[in-house]
């Protein structure tokens, strides 16, 4: 394009993965917080990012910086030409069969309620079933129970075992032919549960349900293909995978989208517009109302690019074995106890500490330079299901060492021994 942007993915680094090859890419890693090195555990809420990142957007906007799909001019035609090839790096990126099975959003959320108030207010009618699992985020519970009260539809949840997996019983005792969608994360932001979405998927299926799947914390930590899981929809932010806050995308099946009616109204999706009729682009376009993220998308496109030149199957390896390290080490912390033991799990590790509110235990590691979440993590249901209202969360990506997690667990030590 001439821009100097980088236009293709940049080559696999094969091999073990190592956390410091990913480290010595991410700038913010160099700050001290409160006089410490700051360890960044608070992945789940977003990721830190790359230094590839930072810098093409300062490119695009240095380089390339003009609105797309209209003007008849270079730049608008490089900025497209980025734009279109952002999408096509997400449809390679989720195994999605063409880049037009991809919509740009803001993020997860967004693309949710996209569904809901698109295909939702248009397939369903009084009477009709949403199952909804209790992990979920509350962006894909509120977005359904909006649409259901609109369509007096209904929306149930299926509930959890004790180890925070998805009960399969109930859940097949639920489907029927009332059901018309099933809503479910493939990794839980609060629990780290990686449900059987396929199996659920093919479950859903035999009643003629569709799946929309919340793909926000599982992009990041291991690879994805929509299409093997047959998902009807999958939705992910661009900031929970080393990206740009405020973009995201959906992926919908091509008839589904086809049968779509449009959602915002406005530039960009129409083809023809006056008082008497309106005519709309051709789908992804005509859900993609108003001038965009446009150096977001350029943006996510650096941040798959980055973490795809690891060997993703690999840092999901390296994940996993951080999170059996941090398991054990939290262990030996008196009077704490993990969330969540289901056997598929991503590196989340939300806890309680006896005697310590959640939000003291954040405040007391913040002093360290230890940056965790506490709180009720937007997903209250699943936090109820173990009867509490907030909890502790360190969330690790594939930049975090043993080393950090050392520290997590020597200040949490220290916490538990100075009050004795
Ligand atoms: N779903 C899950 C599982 C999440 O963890 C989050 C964010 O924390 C979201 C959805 C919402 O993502 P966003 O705020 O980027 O739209």
């Amino acid at each position: 394009t001439g821009t100097g942007l980088p236009t293709d993915g940049a080559a696999t680094r094969s091999g073990r993965f190592t956390p410091e090859a990913a480290r010595q890419d991410m700038p913010i890693l160099q700050r001290p917080v409160n006089g410490r090195p700051l360890i960044w555990l608070d992945n789940g809420a977003t990721t830190q990012k790359p230094r590839q990142v930072i810098e093409t957007l300062a490119s695009f906007y240095a380089t390339a910086n003009s609105n797309i799909h209209r003007g008849a001019h270079t730049l608008a035609r490089e900025a497209t030409d980025l734009y279109e090839g952002g999408r096509a790096a997400v449809a390679e990126f989720l195994g999605a069969p063409s880049p037009d099975t991809v919509v740009v959003t803001r993020g997860t959320t967004e693309a949710v309620n996209l569904v809901a108030q698109t295909w939702g207010r248009a397939d369903l009618g009084p009477g009709d079933e949403i199952l909804v699992s209790t992990l979920e985020h509350h962006s894909n519970i509120v977005p359904w129970q909006m649409i259901a009260k609109e369509r007096r539809a209904r929306v149930v949840p299926i509930p959890l075992l004790p180890d925070g997996s998805i009960d399969q019983n109930a859940y097949a005792d639920l489907l029927s032919c009332r059901t018309q969608l099933v809503a479910i994360s493939h990794a839980s932001n609060v629990l780290g549960t990686v449900p059987p979405v396929r199996e659920m998927t093919a479950l859903a299926h035999r009643y003629g349900a569709k799946v929309l799947v919340d793909g926000a914390q599982a992009v990041a930590h291991f690879p994805v293909d929509v299409q093997e899981l047959d998902a009807d929809f999958y939705a992910f932010s661009g900031h929970k995978l080393y990206g740009p806050t405020g973009i995201g995308a959906l992926y919908a099946k091509p008839e589904i989208l086809a049968a779509m009616p449009p959602w915002q109204g406005g530039g960009n999706m129409i083809d023809s517009v006056g008082f008497d009729r309106v005519t709309y682009a051709p789908v992804p376009h005509c859900f993609e109302a108003g001038t965009g993220h446009i150096s977001g998308v350029v943006g996510l496109k650096s941040a798959i690019d980055w973490l795809t030149s690891f060997d993703h199957g690999a840092v999901a390896a390296y994940e996993t074995a951080l999170l059996g390290y941090a398991q054990q080490a939290l262990a030996t912390v008196p009077g704490l106890e993990i969330l969540g033991s289901a056997p598929e799990k991503i590196a989340v590790l939300t806890f309680t500490l006896a005697g310590h509110d959640p939000m003291d235990v954040a405040h007391w590691l913040d002093q360290a330079g230890i940056a965790v979440r506490a709180g009720h993590h937007c997903a209250q249901p699943a936090l109820r299901h173990y009867g509490l209202d907030a909890a502790a969360r360190a969330s690790l990506a594939l930049y975090n060492t043993t080393e950090e997690v050392d520290e997590l667990v020597a200040s949490l030590h220290q916490l538990q021994a100075q009050s004795g």
